[in-house]
């Protein structure tokens, strides 16, 4: 059975070509990031990606996290690769030198990200949880929080949760009733959350709860939520931990996929109140969670493109080494699978849109950082705009068509898919999650057709399609038939773009549910022309290296062929998803719930 290489080569297209590492490395604090550096951990990752985590994907799949009396028990072998991974400092690859981190930019944890959830999505979600508690704690921390939790949950020593879920209050936050009541420096905290990632496990000595609830007296609604840390074992000053907290395990779920990723239901105070300490201010706790959903929205979208690119791995294997079916033009023999037209389709459709979904995500992890760190207030201005557009894009659109890559792969497998031993199943079912937390598809549509398009009005959206324009042009000079084609395509994209963003700027003043009703499809068009802008780059890109008769010709060639496949499969669906946007609502809401 294969497992998981890391697609360095892919990869390493993706960020110096596409991303434009060159410039990111020219950002004040990303200095280090050199082509040799950056090569070197890409490659140090893929060995620990390929040799560590992913031979433990399957195991993990079959025996699970196990809950026993409060307590969650990781499956065979996580503990000394969690090991590893932490002593290699691989967990604060992002974050600041002065709380041990690497400082490297997040283009490149991007892809080193992908690596983890390629090799085992179910794992790397400790490190995910862990790198949002960071965020937070780095966001809305004081100066002593910062000292006292950054340093190990940036090396990974202890892990950090999420915890917003509650059995009343999913999408809508407003509705959530953990309470945090004022108790001398700290509050106490009561309540039930649900689903917690990581929630308890026995992979770390501490676990750091970031928790949402409501002080008394708090607004109603989501003006009044306030976010809370709550440590698993409390920590003396001296960073030597203390008692256990008010904090337990009551069960984790039983669930279609990431079986080693503990999900689980957490008491807080049933014992009189758990010890929670406020981050940032009383009421403003949701506004952070915001700031760093993006990063996790990213993450989750990261997600996406690793588990399609690993099922695309395995259905190649396959389809390489599967004898059936004779040639079309020489009937007498019997062929691998990979030979027959309508397995390459399905190859092909997973594999342009593993390097779309992969491409547009480390665009958007390199904007994130130009946001952060470039010099130029008005350029940072910028790129956080276009990344704030495009993060619901990233992670609606990724993970949407990583469930139905996964799916296309079970299909090459044939029967031998459908059953567990090949694994193509496991990426079915582990993917399915990944368009249902941090926000669902719909909350992702809704917040790109609602904050960033409409309350914006539409100027990240213009300034996107225009540099969606410019890649056109840049097709221009060149004849060759491939790339005629996917400048037509894509010049269709951008029309069928342009047609829709106009209706929603119209319509959305004054009938904003048929507008909601074409949200979903409008995130769908915009993933598949923002994918084959990308596309379309590495295109020119590659024609351009071809021409200038650059090493690895079969390289360059492939993504010619690539991006024209995936021109003529999935650009050319723009125009219906276009028209499903405008017109697809129709009579939807007018119908009787009891019509339905
Ligand atoms: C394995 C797993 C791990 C998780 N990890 C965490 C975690 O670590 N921390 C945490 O806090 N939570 C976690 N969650 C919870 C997860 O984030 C929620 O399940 C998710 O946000 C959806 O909420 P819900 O399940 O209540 O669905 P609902 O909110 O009930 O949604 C149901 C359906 O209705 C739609 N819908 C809801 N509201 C609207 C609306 N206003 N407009 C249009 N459509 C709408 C949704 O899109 C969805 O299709 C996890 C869940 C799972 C299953």
């Amino acid at each position: 059975m294969t497992t998981y290489s890391a697609p360095v080569r892919d990869m390493q297209f993706a960020i110096k070509e596409l991303a434009d590492l060159e410039s990111i490395a020219k950002l004040p604090g990303c200095e280090e990031a050199t082509p040799d550096l950056v090569n070197s951990v890409l490659e140090e990752a893929a060995k620990f990606a390929d040799g560590v985590w992913a031979p433990l994907d399957r195991a993990g799949d079959v025996e699970g996290a196990t809950w026993n009396d409060g307590r969650v028990a990781m499956p065979e072998g996580f503990h000394p690769a969690y090991r590893q991974f932490v002593e290699a400092g691989w967990n604060g690859l992002r974050f600041d030198p002065e709380y041990g981190g690497q400082g490297l930019p997040k283009l490149v944890d991007a892809a080193v990200m992908e690596m983890w959830n390629g090799a085992n999505l179910a794992f790397s979600l400790v490190s995910l949880l862990t790198q949002g508690a960071v965020e937070a704690i780095l966001l809305r921390g004081n100066e002593a929080q910062k000292r006292k939790f950054l340093p190990r949950l940036v090396s990974g020593e202890w892990t950090g949760t999420m915890n917003l879920t509650e059995p009343q209050a999913g999408s809508d936050l407003a509705l959530l009733r953990t309470s945090a009541v004022p108790n001398g420096d700290h509050y106490r905290i009561r309540g039930q959350k649900i689903f917690i990632t990581f929630g308890e496990h026995d992979l770390a000595e501490n676990i750091i709860h970031l928790v949402l609830a409501r002080t008394p007296n708090a607004p109603e609604g989501v003006k009044g939520i306030s976010l809370f840390l709550v440590p698993k074992f409390l920590v003396n000053d001296d960073g030597s931990l203390g008692e256990c907290n008010d904090v337990s395990c009551v069960s984790i779920e039983h669930k279609l996929g990431i079986h080693a990723s503990p999900t689980a239901t957490l008491a807080f105070g049933d014992k009189g109140g758990a010890i929670g300490y406020l981050l940032g201010e009383e009421n403003r706790g949701l506004e952070a969670m915001f700031i760093m959903m993006n990063e996790a929205r990213l993450a989750v979208g990261m997600q996406g493109v690793a588990i399609a690119e690993r099922a695309y791995q395995r259905a190649l294997a396959w389809a390489k080494q599967r004898l059936q079916g004779r040639k079309i033009s020489n009937g007498a023999q019997t062929v691998a699978i990979v030979r027959h037209p309508d397995v390459r389709r399905m190859l092909m459709s997973m594999k342009s849109r593993v390097e779309a979904t992969r491409s547009l995500a480390y665009v958007v992890a390199g904007m994130l950082d130009t946001a952060r760190r470039h010099g130029d207030a008005d350029a940072r201005a910028r790129a956080q705009a276009m990344a704030d557009l495009l993060i619901p894009v990233v992670k609606g659109w990724s993970t949407e068509s990583a469930i139905d890559i996964a799916s296309i792969g079970l299909q090459i497998h044939g029967g031998m898919g459908y059953v567990e031993e090949t694994g193509a199943a496991q990426h079915l079912r582990d993917a399915r999650i990944t368009t249902i937390y941090e926000g669902t598809t719909g909350i992702q549509a809704i917040d790109l057709v609602g904050r960033k398009i409409l309350r914006d009005d539409g100027r990240a959206i213009r300034m996107l399609i225009a540099d969606i324009e410019q890649a056109v042009d840049g097709l221009d000079a060149l004849a060759q038939d491939d790339l005629a084609v996917i400048k037509r395509r894509l010049r269709g994209g951008i029309d069928a773009l342009s047609a829709a963003v106009d209706w929603i700027r119209t319509v959305g003043r004054e009938d904003l549910n048929s507008v909601l009703c074409g949200a979903t499809p409008f995130l769908q068009l915009l993933g598949i022309v923002s994918g084959g802008w990308q596309m379309a780059r590495a295109a020119t890109i590659a024609h351009n290296r071809l021409a200038a008769g650059e090493n690895d010709p079969a390289f360059y060639r492939a993504k010619i062929a690539t991006a024209r496949f995936y021109a003529d499969h999935f650009l050319a669906q723009a125009a219906g998803l276009s028209d499903t946007t405008m017109h697809g609502g129709a009579g939807v809401m007018a119908l009787g719930e009891e019509q339905f």
